[in-house]
This record gives C-alpha cells, sequence and structure tokens, in this order.
C-alpha cells in the first residue's frame, strides 16, 4: 500500500515513520510513504499557504490552492485507480478513527492523508477532493501531522509481511471486542511480584481460561461499551440442565 501524507511539516512525519516497525516496513519494500511539502505547490510569490478567516475571526486558515496542486501532483502517476484511493483530512470534526477503520481502510491500495494547521483549511478543496474526515479524539491538536501518523501505523502493522505473525494483532485489545489480558515475562519475581502461577504451569487450556476470564474481566472494569457488545455477541451458553433420573417403574 502506498501511503501519501500532505503536510507543512513533513519532518515531523518522517521522524515518526521512519523508525521501528514501520520504517523496516518501509526498508523492505512492503508499504510506500511519501510525504508531499503543501508549500511547495504556493503559487504565491512569498510561498503562503495560509490567509485570514473569511468572514472574520482569530487564527489563519490554510489555503485551496497549494493543497490542491499538492494533492494532484502526489497521485499524478499513480497506478491505483481512484476507487481504490481513500482521500483523508484529518480533522476534531471527523469519523473518530478506531480499529475496524483502520481495518477498512487497509483494503485500498493508496490512503492520501492531508494534516491540517492553524485554524484549519479552506471548506471548498475538502469539499473538491477528501472522502471523509477522521478524528484521532475528542481532543484537539495543533496539527493533523500525529494523527496522520497514527493511522499510518495501526493500518500498514495489519498489512502483510509488516508483522511477523498475524497472530500479533488478532488476539490483542479492541481486535477480539475486549482489552487485553495482562501481559508478563521473565524474571518470575520482580521486587517481590510474582507471575500468577498459572501461566508457569505449562497447562495451555488453563492458561487460556485465565486469559480469558482476565479479559472479560478487564472490560467490564474499564470499558463497559465494549463489555456489553461483546455480551451481545457472544451470549453466555446456558449451563445444561441435569436430566432427573426417571423413578423406578418408568419406561
Ligand atoms: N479549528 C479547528 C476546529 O475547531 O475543528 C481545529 C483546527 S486544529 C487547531 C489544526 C489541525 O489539527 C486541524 O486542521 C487537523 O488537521 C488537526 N487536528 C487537530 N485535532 C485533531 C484530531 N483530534 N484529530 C485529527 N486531526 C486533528
Amino acid at each position: 500500500m502506498k501511503f501519501n501524507i500532505l503536510t507543512l511539516f513533513p519532518d515531523m512525519v518522517e521522524g515518526v515513520l521512519s523508525t521501528s516497525i514501520i520504517g523496516r516496513a518501509r526498508q523492505a519494500g512492503l508499504i510506500e510513504i511519501a510525504t508531499h511539502q503543501i508549500r511547495d505547490y504556493s503559487a504565491n510569490r512569498h510561498r503562503n499557504v495560509d490567509d485570514t478567516p473569511a468572514g472574520g475571526g482569530v487564527g489563519m486558515v490554510m489555503t485551496a490552492q497549494p493543497i490542491y496542486d499538492c494533492y494532484l501532483a502526489a497521485v499524478k502517476d499513480s497506478p491505483v485507480p481512484r476507487e481504490a484511493r481513500r482521500v483523508i483530512y484529518l480533522s476534531p470534526k471527523g469519523r473518530v478513527f478506531n480499529q475496524q477503520i483502520a481495518e477498512e481502510l487497509s483494503h485500498y491500495g493508496e490512503l492520501v492523508l492531508l494534516c491540517g494547521h492553524y485554524e484549519g483549511v479552506d471548506q471548498r478543496v475538502l469539499d473538491e477532493i477528501v472522502d471523509e474526515e477522521l478524528s484521532v479524539g475528542d481532543y484537539v491538536l495543533t496539527g493533523g501531522e500525529l494523527p496522520a501518523c497514527i493511522v499510518v501505523d495501526a493500518v500498514a502493522r495489519l498489512l502483510p509481511g509488516v508483522l511477523a505473525d498475524p497472530a500479533c494483532y488478532e488476539g490483542e485489545s479492541i481486535a477480539t471486542g475486549l482489552l487485553e489480558y495482562p501481559q508478563y515475562t521473565k524474571p518470575a519475581v520482580w521486587n517481590e511480584r510474582e507471575i500468577p502461577a498459572v501461566l508457569l504451569s505449562g497447562d495451555h487450556a488453563k492458561v487460556d481460561a485465565w486469559r480469558q476470564e482476565q479479559s472479560l474481566a478487564l472490560t467490564r472494569e474499564r470499558r463497559p461499551d465494549l463489555y456489553e457488545a461483546y455480551l451481545a455477541a457472544h451470549p453466555p451458553v446456558p449451563a445444561k440442565k441435569k436430566r432427573k433420573k426417571a423413578p423406578p417403574g418408568d419406561a
């Protein structure tokens, strides 16, 4: 998959997306990430990319022209057809990003992520190019770069080969509908705290049962919304009634 990030601060994005698992996936050619400097496309002789809000008010608004020309240049030679490309504006006004949306996006051939700044972006360019707005949560950041990195990271790790084993994400918090059970590693005792004995028992059935129990308890405590949804999708199986013994003489 190719990720195109349209931004005024490519260094910020490159720094995050060149390290660790995503950096290695790029080097291995499993994903392609291209950052595009919006300012390079300003037709203004001062290379301005923002102006005062129409109707008055505080702050500045990113102008339509450099963003539009940057977008056209980013996708000009793309072999991916328009319907296999998703153009996203990172915005606190958008649909709130989650694991299900990451999965939806992982099926596209190309994502274009537009990072806003200042008071936001001229609505007309959003109407012209954007398929949807995504928010990373109910808070306001200074720019769309960190949200874009979040979307790239969450989507990229679902793509084949990026993680060593799909089991790494299949059993994780949210993906299963529940929060993940607590994890432990060696040593068996640290600071007088012990790993729960069941995890050292070697009994896989008991370990699985303990993990499921922990997941359910943690989700019920911290995310009642997820817990209710999980119960609705996985109703508890009623315990089998014991059959009464037939009284003597019954056929
Ligand atoms: N005036 C805008 C509003 O009230 O909706 C907020 C603009 S914000 C200061 C600047 C940029 O940061 C936005 O254009 C957007 O790209 C990005 N941004 C801020 N918070 C975000 C969030 N929660 N999710 C995604 N992007 C966000």
